[in-house]
């Protein structure tokens, strides 16, 4: 006979980075009891205090809000965590190993192996964090071994879509959950802490362990491979003097190809696509499949050469050196309305034309901080005025609101010369063109 499910289930969420923290927070509003655990004190204390250690666009509100409700608590203590808990959700980083294209494990092993030790009762483990395939099916093996509850402590697999920028829209209303499970319960367990979102008709998938990992790697490496598709053409259009934002245009109004995450420009980057796409070629040929995603690499390749290319462009309107050259850098985070700089191909272009000789400044609304500890050796300027200000080349490299508003002839006033590269086709060319600057874009004809 299947165990009894817990019907209004206590969550843990450890790990209370970007993913956890909103997860925590999310799980508060939908009427759970919730309690956050996360091995960096600093984390817990600020979260603890109704401050969110980074830039989500809604999320300090609903923590708040999820604190005075009562229902919400963080600690380091795994002691209470195994204790409270009748679902756990693991929501621990696995960045790219050092070294390696592989996923760093450690921190999914330790989480799971700090829990597993100490919970000695029926519940149910799940993983949230994006692994290689087969990962849940050895710890499913791992916490059995390790947890005085034995065969009551079952594993599931729940990967997690969500969009930094959109993270509380996007786990309130996500467009479907997956549930990799083996047994009944397991199931049952989890469509009870996923009630409240499963009543609004959302669609469900109930896989096995193996499926569920798949889905998440499988879909950011088509969106990937979506958006590295697009700049290949936009290299196609840069040696035939064809422009790729026409063309992007009219592809998408084709249903099946769809506008969306076509969009050409510096590619993608950030804690995800990146590292999820090379750990998937990595795993694959661990499995004796690295034909079958072989493409991934090229895809990869196609994203970096974007950087490189907006760097040429860069260069270009210099003059052909970068020697001495004062560039403002317009963005760090990895994508607007995200203070992340993981992979951020922003930053990592401002790094190559500094590595060039350009004297540069880089501006981005909220990303700074974080941009500053990655690459102290560039300089940041605390408003866009400022990063502009002597300029002799502008490049837009993340596509935040406040550089798509600025308006061309404001700017014109401060800048040493009137030098732009459009690293987002975020810009209106013409109206930059009118307001007396050399407009630059990736997979335009060079004249145009
Ligand atoms: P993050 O680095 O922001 O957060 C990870 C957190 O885990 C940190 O706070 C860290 O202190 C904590 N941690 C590390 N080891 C721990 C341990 N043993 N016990 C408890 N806490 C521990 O990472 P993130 O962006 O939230 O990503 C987490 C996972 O979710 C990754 O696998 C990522 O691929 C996946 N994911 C992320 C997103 C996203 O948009 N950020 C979306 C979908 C999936």
């Amino acid at each position: 006979a299947t165990a009894p499910v817990v019907e209004h289930p206590r969550i843990t969420v450890i790990g209370t980075g970007y993913l956890g923290a909103t997860h925590a927070v999310c799980m508060t509003a939908l009427g759970f009891d919730v309690l956050g655990v996360d091995v960096d004190a600093a984390k817990v204390a600020a979260l603890s205090a109704g401050t969110v250690p980074f830039f989500e666009p809604g999320l300090p509100e609903k923590l708040r809000e999820a604190l005075d409700s009562g229902r919400l608590r963080f600690t380091t203590d795994f002691d209470e965590a195994a204790r409270f808990g009748d679902v756990h959700f693991v929501c621990v980083g696995t960045p790219q190993a050092p070294g390696s294209n592989a996923a760093d494990l450690r921190f999914v092993e330790a989480a799971f192996a700090e829990l597993a030790a100490r919970i000695d009762r029926r519940a149910l483990l799940v993983g949230k964090s994006t692994v290689p395939i087969g990962t849940a099916a050895r710890i499913a093996d791992e916490v059995r071994t390790l947890s005085p509850a034995g065969d009551d402590l079952e594993l599931a697999w729940n990967p997690e879509f969500l969009r930094e920028g959109f993270a509380v829209e996007d786990t309130l209303h996500p467009d479907r959950l997956v549930f990799g499970v083996t047994s009944d319960w397991a199931e049952a367990q989890l469509r009870a802490a996923f009630r409240p979102i499963l009543d609004r008709d959302t669609p469900l998938v109930v896989a096995d362990l193996a499926t569920a990992e798949l889905v998440k790697v499988a879909a950011n490496s088509f969106l990937a491979t979506k958006i590295s598709y697009i700049n290949a053409m936009a290299e196609v259009c840069e040696a035939t003097g064809a422009d790729v934002t026409v063309l992007a245009t009219a592809l998408g109004y084709d249903d099946r190809i769809g506008a969306r995450f076509l969009k050409p420009g510096l590619g993608f980057g950030g804690g995800c696509l990146p590292k999820d796409i090379r750990a998937f070629t990595h795993r694959a040929a661990e499995l004796g499949v690295g034909q079958a995603v072989a493409f991934l690499e090229e895809v990869d390749a196609i994203n970096i050469r974007r950087r490189i290319r907006t760097v040429d462009l860069v260069r270009e309107l210099a003059g052909g050196s970068l020697a001495g050259v004062r560039v403002a850098a317009l963005g760090a985070a990895f994508k607007p309305n995200s203070d992340d700089v993981r992979d951020a191909p922003a930053l990592d272009v401002a790094r190559m034309l500094y590595l060039e000789g350009a004297s540069v400044t880089v501006y981005d609304p909220e990303a700074t901080q974080n941009a500053h500890r990655v690459y102290p050796d560039l300089d940041f300027a605390s408003s866009l005025g400022q990063a502009v200000a002597s300029a002799e080349v502008v490049a837009l490299l993340t596509e935040w609101d406040e550089f798509r508003s600025a308006d061309p002839t404001t700017l014109g006033e401060l800048v040493a010369r009137r030098r732009i590269v459009d690293g987002r086709h975020a810009l209106d060319a013409d109206r930059y063109r009118a307001a007396g600057w050399e407009y630059r874009a990736l997979g335009l004809p060079s004249g145009a």
